[in-house]
């Protein structure tokens, strides 16, 4: 049995972006939000789903001031039988523990999220978007709140869950981005940060990513944080490769590289698929003499948000290589198409993904 969730609802709802309309990511707040505290000693406490709305802190709140947070990203699809899908949810509280565990945040009951999740989203039901390619963004996070400025981990905490209607993130059709390697720059380096959620590594990689727009880049592709050598990621995305026919995509053993739920499904669909997947160090010499001597036939960043972004061009110092032509590759687009076809529940969930609310 879990903890019952208290309920107040809203007397003044907010108003709903227009259907037909473009609609922006993470813009738009749904009516409710769900919260809960964590006081040491009592665990997580007054679970409560309340009218979303600013709320009080003390601005001497230990996240405001040593970075103690971490988020998780996820999403709830309207199917067209009205059922409402949300994908691999448990994976996203699993690692949220994992995030947690490095930040010495206490861990959440990851079936309890998952819980408190659909059962505010079944409030909210009505601001689920219901275009093609649109969804409900969900929003976990959690924040250290003992007002205290020394520098040691917090006894107090507030978890929330935000619901946000987004639009399609490719209204225009998917286009193949540019990107820059980061040589400069690092997001996460050993020992680091790196494979957690926490707030701290996008802020670190801001300065990287307006460079790279500076310079009509998308997005910046980084590289290791101890030789600059090897490829991490791309933005706040995972990385793939086909190279020779097999999928090749980062190991995770270095701790700097984020465990993201799309590359493990991307993983598990080529696998089934009778793809050879090779999950190993791959070093930014090697990519540019694969994409030189044409064994690189497809590239792409995968992620929650775009599901896969394929890379039409990537630049290394004076080096620019161009893949596939600047199209999407063969095997791109079968991800794409399993892993949003499963999402809008327009293909059969053979991995049993799926989360019905
Ligand atoms: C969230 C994230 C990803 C993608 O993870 P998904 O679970 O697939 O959304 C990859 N890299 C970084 C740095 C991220 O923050």
């Amino acid at each position: 049995m879990f903890p019952e969730i208290k309920i107040t609802k809203t007397t003044n709802p907010r108003k709903k972006p227009e259907a037909g309309q473009p609609l922006p990511f993470g813009k738009n707040f749904s009516d409710h939000m769900f919260v809960m505290d964590y006081v040491n000693g009592q665990g997580w406490i007054n679970p409560r789903i309340i009218p979303y709305g600013p709320f009080e802190i003390e601005p001497s709140a230990m996240v405001f001031h040593y970075g103690q947070a971490v988020f998780e990203g996820m999403k709830a699809y309207l199917c067209d039988d009205k059922s409402i899908n949300l994908f691999r949810p448990k994976l996203n509280y699993e690692r949220m523990n994992t995030s947690n565990d490095r930040l010495v945040i206490p861990h959440v009951d990851v079936d309890f999220c998952v819980h408190a999740t659909k059962t505010l989203i079944e409030l909210d039901k009505d601001w689920i978007p219901s275009g093609n390619g649109e969804s409900l963004y969900i929003r976990p996070f959690v924040i250290a709140t003992d007002p205290y400025l020394g520098v040691r981990a917090s006894d107090t905490y507030r978890f929330f869950i935000l619901l946000s209607p987004s639009g399609a993130y490719y209204a225009k059709g998917i286009q193949p981005v540019k990107i820059y390697v980061e040589d400069k720059y690092v997001r996460a380096v050993r020992g680091g940060t790196g494979f957690t959620k926490c707030s701290g590594n996008y802020a670190c990689s801001l300065i990287a990513q307006t460079t790279a727009h500076d310079a009509g880049y998308e997005q910046v592709l980084w590289l290791d944080g101890v030789e600059q050598k090897y490829i991490e990621e791309v933005g706040a995305m995972n990385i793939m490769f086909v190279i020779d026919g097999k999928l090749v995509t980062p190991s995770l053993d270095s701790g700097s590289i984020l465990s993201g739920i799309t590359r493990r499904s991307c993983i598990e669909i080529a696998k089934s698929l009778g793809i050879e997947v090779d999950e190993r160090k791959i070093s930014i010499g090697e990519l540019i003499e694969a994409g030189k001597n044409g064994s690189l036939t497809e590239c792409f960043g995968c992620g929650t948000a775009a599901v896969v972004s394929p890379v039409g061009e990537l630049k290394y110092e004076d080096t620019v290589i161009s893949i596939n032509d600047g199209k999407i590759g063969t095997l791109t687009q079968k991800f794409y198409d399993t892993i949003t076809g499963i999402q809008s529940g327009k293909v059969e969930d053979t991995y049993s993904w799926i989360t019905k609310i």
